[in-house]
C-alpha cells in the first residue's frame, strides 16, 4: 500500500485504508465495462485497496465486475460485500454468501455486510455471520444503514461485539450521524463508512465546496471526500467509473483542511443541534 493512503483500524486490529471504491450502478450496462473494471484496476494501483460491493448491485453483476478487476490480485484487495435483509435467515445467509463468493470469483470475503436492518431477528444473522467466519467464507461481519438504538441492540446480543463497522449515508449534505452515531461508534472504535460520499455526484456540483477548493487548487468533489476522510474513523467509499475521477479521489488524501475551511464548511454545512433519524439511499 503507498505510504500516502492514511488507514484506520478495525475493532480486529486490521489496518484498512480510509479512502475506499463504491459499485453501486456498476455491472449494469455491458458497454460500460470497459470503463468500470480499468477503473477498479488502477485504484487498487493506486493504493486503494478496499472495494465496496453488494449481491444487490446490478443483482450481481457488481460482484462480477469486482471479479474481472481484482483477477490475479486477490490478496491486495480488501473486499467489502453485503447480503439483503431479505437473506438474512441463517439458511438465507449461508446460500447468499456462496453466491456471492462465486461471482466475486474468490473463495472468502474480508467482511460481509448485513445491507439494513430487516425483519429476521438479528441474533439469527449474527450467528450465520459468525459461522461463516469459523468456515473461512467471511473474515469479518458488519453492518450497514443502522442507527443508533439498533447498533445499542446489536452489541447487547451474544457476538454482537464483534461487528466491524457500520456502512451509512454521510456526507457534508448529510450530516444527521455527527449528532450521536458517529461519537458512539468512535467510542467504540467501530469505523463509519461513509457511502455516497459526494452524494451521488451532488456534491461535486456545489458552489459552497468550489469557494474552498479555489484555495486548494482541488475540485469540490475532493473537498467533500477530504472533509470526511478527516473525521476520525471515517472510511469514505466514492463510487467512480472514470479514470480522472479515480486518481483525484486518491488524490483528495493529501488535502489537508485548514480551520478556516472547517468553519467555513460548518457555515454552509451546519452540524445537526438535534437526533435526526438516519437517512438512506
Ligand atoms: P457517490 O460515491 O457519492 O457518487 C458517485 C458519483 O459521483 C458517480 O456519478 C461518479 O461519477 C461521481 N464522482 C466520483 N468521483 C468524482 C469526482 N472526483 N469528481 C466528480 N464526480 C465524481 O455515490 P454512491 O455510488 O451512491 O456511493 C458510493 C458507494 O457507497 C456505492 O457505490 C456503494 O458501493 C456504496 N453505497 C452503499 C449503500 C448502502 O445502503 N450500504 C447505499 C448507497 C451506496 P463516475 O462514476 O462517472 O466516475
Amino acid at each position: 500500500m503507498p505510504s500516502r493512503i492514511r488507514t484506520t483500524t478495525l475493532p480486529s486490529g486490521e489496518a484498512v485504508p480510509v479512502l475506499g471504491q463504491g459499485t453501486w450502478k456498476m455491472g449494469e450496462d455491458r458497454r460500460r465495462r470497459a470503463d468500470e473494471v480499468p477503473a477498479l484496476r488502477l485504484g487498487l494501483d493506486l493504493g486503494i485497496t478496499l472495494i465496496d460491493t453488494a449481491e444487490m448491485y446490478a443483482s450481481g453483476g457488481a460482484e462480477e465486475v469486482v471479479a474481472e478487476a481484482i483477477a490475479g490480485r486477490r490478496d491486495e484487495t480488501f473486499l467489502v460485500s453485503k447480503v439483503l435483509p431479505s437473506n438474512a435467515s441463517r439458511a438465507g445467509v449461508m446460500r447468499a454468501c456462496e453466491s456471492s463468493l462465486k461471482r466475486l470469483a474468490t473463495d472468502r470475503i474480508d467482511l460481509y455486510l448485513l445491507h439494513w436492518p430487516g425483519t429476521v431477528p438479528l441474533s439469527e444473522t449474527v450467528e450465520a455471520f459468525e459461522a461463516l467466519k469459523v468456515a473461512g467464507k467471511i473474515r469479518h461481519w458488519g453492518v450497514s444503514n443502522f442507527d443508533t438504538d439498533e447498533m445499542e441492540d446489536l452489541v447487547g446480543l451474544p457476538s454482537g461485539g464483534n461487528v466491524q463497522t457500520n456502512q451509512v449515508l454521510y456526507n457534508l449534505s448529510r450530516r444527521g450521524p455527527d449528532f450521536d452515531l458517529a461519537p458512539w461508534c468512535r467510542k467504540r472504535g467501530i469505523p463509519l463508512m461513509a457511502y455516497s460520499p459526494v452524494e451521488q455526484g451532488a456534491l461535486a456540483r456545489n458552489a459552497r465546496l468550489e469557494a474552498v477548493a479555489v484555495r486548494h487548487n482541488a475540485t469540490a468533489a475532493q473537498i467533500a471526500l477530504a472533509w470526511a476522510m478527516a473525521q476520525d474513523g471515517v472510511i469514505a467509499i466514492p463510487k467512480a467509473s472514470r479514470q480522472e475521477h479515480v486518481r483525484q479521489n486518491t488524490a483528495a488524501l493529501d488535502i489537508r483542511l485548514t480551520s478556516e475551511d472547517f468553519v467555513e464548511l460548518d457555515r454552509a454545512f451546519p452540524p445537526p443541534t438535534r437526533k435526526r433519524g438516519l437517512e438512506m439511499i
